[in-house]
């Protein structure tokens, strides 16, 4: 469609092949310079960027005139030839830079007001800020880098397709307006004009429909799913964002795997990443002891240790002893060429503190002897018993699981984002498995979904359900890749029964269960195959493989962390008599 009514070619594909042609384009003008009696634009459209030039010598004085009164981005249809350029252009990357075009005839299609943010930056010139290019998102959209995420992202899908289509996989649309999902968010909700004070939910994900379809006898289930969670404000998390949805009948976790696998590997051959093979498996629990996260980088070492046993609560240092009663002293490990700086063990106290911990003791290995902070807190007992070599240095943090894990996994993440130039690999992928079912909800303590109530508890595990729940392993598993969650997915709950129990055990009376999940106990009891599936983050991938920074950056019109659409202004306010059209009046803000 290059060819159109407006054109006969796209400005930046012209080479010197095209020397002498006489073409029509049209785009926007990208930059305006005049010299004297000559003006050059650079043209912009879809493909790129062509110097114009209007001379005299060539350029009717009318055109000549409208030229230099072009302000940038007005958008033009110019006739002329193309012609090699004296001196090539400076821009290396653009394609055009041997030729430019002799304008002879200029046309006004739009003209534009002055750029609130500018498209064509100079060299070095920073970008205004996010606030105000998400306000004018659509001169912000014709910045190259994010027309280069916009279709990448339009591949990465494209392939996701024809991945799973080529395995069997049939793309079926679920409803937007539904029944509420629970996923561990709150839901959007829409009332319902028709029927008085009744509300739809926008889904969280389809999970339940996904599964009804396995129960429909569909076997092999996917969806491109938008999906939509009402969280409180984090950065960089999207109120609506896309899955790669997926469920299959008959399998065991083995069979999804590979699928996941499959669509990963196809994606990232797009950005041009070869072969990345079947990933490695760690059980949560390892992933939990060696990194101290479930969501591990595993591109570098630095693991977790364990050196609880080596200190002596009758001469280490009170605190410690106390804080070991029922907690541990775990730590890092480093050689001598990756110790840190006094300077830099202020930075990681910082990190630790905030993740709970009391502070960061440490100490380094002098001659034959632990000298630093640490050495004299943790005594004679632990100074003696830990082996190590001159010049390293151990980082340590004490105290229960929930506090050394978090608090270790950021110095962690820290010491590994300062050698990342010496990575091994480039693209550490992994499945962890066998997560804990449960959860605690820190506020009122009771049991909560580690993920979503659908996911089977381990075979092994089932009696647990009701005597110990806490002891629970779930059929869960996520991938992940530097660090970072990519998707996650489960084997289901087909047995009506035991979902029930879990229901139960989120504290759903036998009532609220029929209420809000009636259709689904329903359609179990119809007949119901053994299920599993996934979901793949898909904005986060596409932000991977761009090498974007933020999830906006490959989004078209994306929300801000405070969920707010500032180009199109949403959410809105609505007037008293558009609210009664579904029922609704608005109470006074101090009720
Ligand atoms: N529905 C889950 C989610 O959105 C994914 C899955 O279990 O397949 O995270």
């Amino acid at each position: 469609m290059t060819e159109t009514a407006f054109r006969t070619h796209g400005a930046g594909v012209l080479t010197e092949d095209h020397v002498g042609q006489q073409v029509t384009l049209a785009g926007w003008v990208h930059r305006r310079r005049d010299l004297g009696a000559i003006v050059f634009l650079d043209l912009r459209d879809y493909e790129g960027l062509v110097q114009l030039s209007c001379d005299p010598e060539w350029t009717p004085p009318e055109v000549l005139t409208l030229a230099s009164t072009l302000g940038a981005e007005t958008v033009v249809q110019v006739k002329g030839e193309v012609v090699r350029r004296p001196e090539p252009g400076r821009d290396q990357k653009m394609r055009s830079r041997n030729v430019e075009v002799h304008v002879v005839s200029l046309r006004v299609l739009s003209l534009a007001l002055t750029p609130p943010v500018p498209v064509s930056r100079k060299e070095g010139e920073e970008l205004p800020a996010e606030e105000r290019r998400l306000r004018y998102r659509v001169l912000d959209l014709r910045r190259t880098e994010l027309q280069h995420n916009l279709r990448l992202r339009h591949e990465l899908l494209q392939m996701a397709r024809s991945t799973l289509c080529a395995r069997g996989f049939l793309e079926i649309e679920t409803p937007i307006l539904t029944k509420p999902t629970p996923e561990g968010a709150r839901d959007y909700l829409v009332p319902s004009r028709v029927h008085a004070g009744e509300f739809y939910a926008l889904p969280q994900s389809p999970q339940i429909y996904k599964q009804l379809l396995m129960v429909a006898g569909f076997d092999r289930y996917f969806q491109i799913a938008r999906c939509f969670r009402d969280e409180d404000l984090r950065a960089d998390r999207q109120p609506e964002f896309t899955q790669i949805d997926l469920e299959a009948s008959f399998v065991g976790r083995e069979d999804v795997f590979p699928v996941v696998e499959d669509v990963l590997a196809a994606l990232w051959r797009v950005a041009g990443h070869e072969a990345i093979g079947s990933f490695p498996q760690l059980s949560w629990h390892e992933a939990m002891e060696r990194f101290g996260t479930d969501k591990p980088d595993l591109r570098f070492g630095l693991e977790l240790e364990d050196w609880t046993d080596m200190v002596s609560s009758t001469d280490c240092a009170p605190f410690l002893a106390e804080s070991l009663q029922e907690g541990r002293l775990r730590g890092i490990r480093l050689s001598e060429k990756d110790a840190v700086s006094r300077r830099e063990l202020e930075v990681l106290t910082d990190l630790a503190k905030a993740e709970g911990a009391g502070g960061l003791l440490w100490m380094r290995r002098a001659d034959n002897e632990w000298a630093g902070q640490g050495a004299k807190l943790l005594g004679g007992t632990f100074r003696a018993a830990m082996a190590g070599t001159v010049g390293e240095m151990l980082l340590a943090v004490s105290g229960p699981d929930r506090v050394t894990s978090p608090a270790l996994h950021v110095v962690r993440r820290w010491l590994g984002a300062r050698t990342a130039a010496g990575h091994e690999v480039a693209h550490a992928f992994a499945w962890i498995v066998d997560f804990p079912l449960f959860e605690r909800d820190p506020a009122t303590g009771a049991h909560v979904p580690a993920h979503h109530p659908f996911t089977a508890p381990h075979p092994d595990d089932v009696p647990f359900l009701t005597r110990d729940p806490g002891r629970c392993r779930a059929q869960h598993y996520d991938v992940v890749y530097n660090g970072h969650e990519l998707g996650s997915g489960s084997i289901r709950i087909t047995d009506a029964t035991v979902q029930e129990t879990i229901f139960g055990l989120l504290g759903l009376t036998p009532e609220e269960c029929q209420r809000r999940f009636g259709f689904l106990l329903e359609a179990l009891q119809m007949g119901a195959p053994p299920h599993g599936g996934f979901a793949l983050g898909f904005d986060r991938i596409a932000m991977l493989l761009a090498g974007a920074s933020s999830l906006r950056d490959v989004i078209a019109f994306p929300k801000t962390t405070a969920a707010r659409a500032l180009f199109e202004h949403a959410p809105t306010p609505l007037t008293d008599a558009e609210l009664a059209a579904v029922h609704l009046a608005l109470r006074p803000e101090s009720e």
